[in-house]
């Protein structure tokens, strides 16, 4: 993951050899294992709760104070929800619970980002991470375990995808954070540490569109975590056809994972351009909703030595984001074990966001954050794979 302004002077082939040990782990929860039978009440809609309540037997409006003691209060036992009746409680604990996914791990960059690895009952993982700054933190989520999809500077691209995660798993992550960090029940948005959520972790967001669509939806119910749509950013490789989809559900901040100004150049880094090119997707991004007012839709650009980085790729990148109202993450390559590229140097990066930036774009650059603990942009979830290869190994 990343954050403003920085350089990459780190970023080199000692990456490997960096430590991929726990820094501190967290004792894991009772896990909501494979044999408990219950049904998790995290990650259904309202509508969704309501019905399943009342098919329990229970009165309608017991959904919302349920919900309430769920995603505003942060509980996780029914014995807490001290407005429901003993025998209601009690009923709810027989049929229901509130579970997070299972904590494998917690891990705590001295930069202050932690990750964490996340168990879901049916063994898969996948990795969350929390960018704290000075006022606010991002939270970074995945939205599948692996990913279909396979650019070429990413390593998650290298791994297969194995499953969509579920509505559950997705706020699941989130929750998890706030658990860490006791933010309990919700701030106002002006005192949160987790004020935002990047979907930015593993995955493609927009090929699993229903799951996320449900868990950002409860995600942004004000009666429970009220984060607010504005702080909320979704990034895709550029699933064209869907983008408009986000807008007229959603209305999240959007982020394009661009990284190339011609098609050619695209087709070999982000595959998916073959099947939607640029010229489609800039389309799609100018009539985004964000683009019509103040809001500035991100376009990612990964800084790749050779590749993507000379001065005439900046002044291209200039002339094709002029027609949308856009702002560009430079963001350092973060390498990886057999990575085919290497990460610009940091005169030629300053050079390009130089260029960039008397063009009239906005362009941080921005530095890869929790690099001791594997937590950086196309990281995720792999570097846990290694370590436990290397564990086996040994
Ligand atoms: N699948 C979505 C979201 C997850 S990736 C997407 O592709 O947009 C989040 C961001 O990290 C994307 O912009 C991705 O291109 C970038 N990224 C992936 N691997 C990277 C690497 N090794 N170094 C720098 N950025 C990387
Ligand atoms: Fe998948 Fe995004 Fe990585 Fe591409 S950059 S392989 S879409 S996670």
């Amino acid at each position: 993951m990343v954050a403003p302004e920085g350089r990459c002077d780190y970023l080199t082939a000692s990456m490997a050899i960096l430590p991929t040990e726990p820094l501190q782990i967290v004792e894991p929860r009772t896990p909501h294992g494979r044999n408990d039978l219950r049904r998790n009440l995290i990650g259904l809609s309202r509508d969704d709760l309501k019905a399943t309540l009342v098919e329990a037997g229970l009165e309608p409006f017991r959904a919302r104070q349920v919900w309430q003691w769920i995603y505003w209060h942060g509980v996780t036992d029914f014995e807490r929800m001290t407005n429901i009746a003993k025998k209601t409680r009690d009923r709810l604990a027989e049929l229901f619970v509130v579970a997070r996914p299972e904590i494998v791990t917690e891990q705590r960059s001295v930069d202050g980002t932690r990750k964490w690895l996340l168990r879901f009952p049916d063994g898969n993982e996948a990795e969350t991470v929390n960018i704290p700054e000075q006022d606010r933190g991002s939270v970074c989520v995945s939205s599948q375990v692996g990913c279909t999809l396979t650019c070429t500077f990413c390593h998650t691209g290298t791994q297969p995808l194995v499953r969509n995660l579920t509505p559950d798993e997705i706020v699941g992550q989130f929750m998890v954070a706030r658990d860490s960090y006791g933010e309990w029940p919700t701030p106002t948005e002006t005192t949160r540490m987790l004020s935002n959520i990047v979907m930015m972790g593993m995955g493609e967001p927009l090929y699993n569109f229903d799951n996320v669509a449900t868990a950002l939806k409860i995600v942004m119910d004000e009666q429970g975590i009220a984060l607010s749509r504005r702080r909320i950013t979704l990034s895709t490789s550029g699933v064209v056809p869907m983008i408009a989809k986000v807008g007229d559900v959603l209305d999240v901040n959007l982020a394009v994972s661009l990284h190339a100004v011609s098609d050619e150049v695209r087709d070999t880094l982000v595959p998916i351009n073959k099947k939607w090119p640029i010229a489609e997707l800039l389309a799609a991004c100018a009539a985004y909703p964000g683009a019509r007012n103040s809001r500035r839709i991100t376009f990612e650009y990964a800084m790749l030595k050779g590749i993507n980085d000379s001065d005439a790729d900046a002044r291209e990148l200039v002339r094709i984001l002029k027609p949308i109202h856009a702002k560009v993450n430079l963001i350092p390559f973060n390498p990886w074990p057999g990575a085919p590229y290497e990460c610009s140097s940091n005169n030629r990066i300053h050079r390009f966001a130089e260029i960039v930036n008397d063009g009239g774009l906005s362009a941080p650059v921005r530095t890869p954050r929790g690099r001791d603990i594997f937590a950086a942009c196309g990281q995720l979830k792999s570097a846990s794979q290694r370590s436990r290869r290397e564990k086996v190994l040994l």
